[in-house]
């Protein structure tokens, strides 16, 4: 595996920045905290990249919730490519039966992964089930997905950092960027 000694250096494009991203999910709380007064709600995660999102936006929102973390990955593929059989590597550890749910993801592209998702914590029976992404790429979607909240919906590039990896580096970045074409060219 290829390491970068200057990840910025990596970085051909920011595409939202800190204060974008910061400024954004204060308002997906405010929104959250507004539509769901007088109760409280679960925040389950998906890892990795939805980490440092669940993280900012948990402290956005005013109402008492619990979270929980779940992590799954893609069978067989490309690494850029979702196959749409996920496996799960991490279930939750508390029942959600009852709860009000919602589902904090980093990205939705194809939507494969949260088909799936979605299908498997419905069998938990939680009251209510809905979805807050951070980045939406409706361009390559296969499956419609019901996104009840949406941070940015950007074009189809891949894109790194504020969570998201490529060859699970780039994950540490304040910002959401795209990687400059050599870095995908280079050689292991
Ligand atoms: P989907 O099943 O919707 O095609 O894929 C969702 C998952 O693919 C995301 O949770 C993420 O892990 C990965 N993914 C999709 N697009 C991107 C991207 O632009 N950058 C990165 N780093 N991961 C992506």
């Amino acid at each position: 595996m290829r390491t970068p000694t200057d990840l910025m250096a990596d970085i051909g494009e920011v595409l939202l920045d800190e204060d974008r991203i910061q400024a954004r999910i204060r308002e997906l709380g405010a929104q959250i905290s507004a539509d769901y007064a007088g109760r409280r709600i679960t925040l389950v995660s998906v890892l990795k990249g939805s980490l440092p999102f669940m993280a900012d936006l948990m402290r956005s929102i005013t109402l008492p919730l619990r979270i929980d973390l779940m992590e799954v990955s893609s069978y067989g593929g490309a690494t850029t490519e979702s196959s749409g059989l996920v496996r799960i590597l991490k279930d939750l550890s508390t029942s959600i039966e009852g709860e009000e749910v919602l589902i904090c993801e980093d990205i939705i592209d194809t939507g494969l992964t949260l088909n799936y998702l979605i299908r498997y914590l419905k069998g938990k029976r939680p009251t209510s089930l809905r979805i807050c992404t951070l980045l939406d790429k409706p361009a390559r979607r296969l499956v419609e997905i019901p996104v009840d909240y949406t941070g940015f919906t950007i074009p189809d590039q891949f894109v790194v950092g504020y969570g998201l990896d490529y060859d699970e580096l780039y994950r540490n970045l304040r910002f959401v960027g795209v990687l400059k074409p050599e870095v995908y060219a280079a050689p292991e």
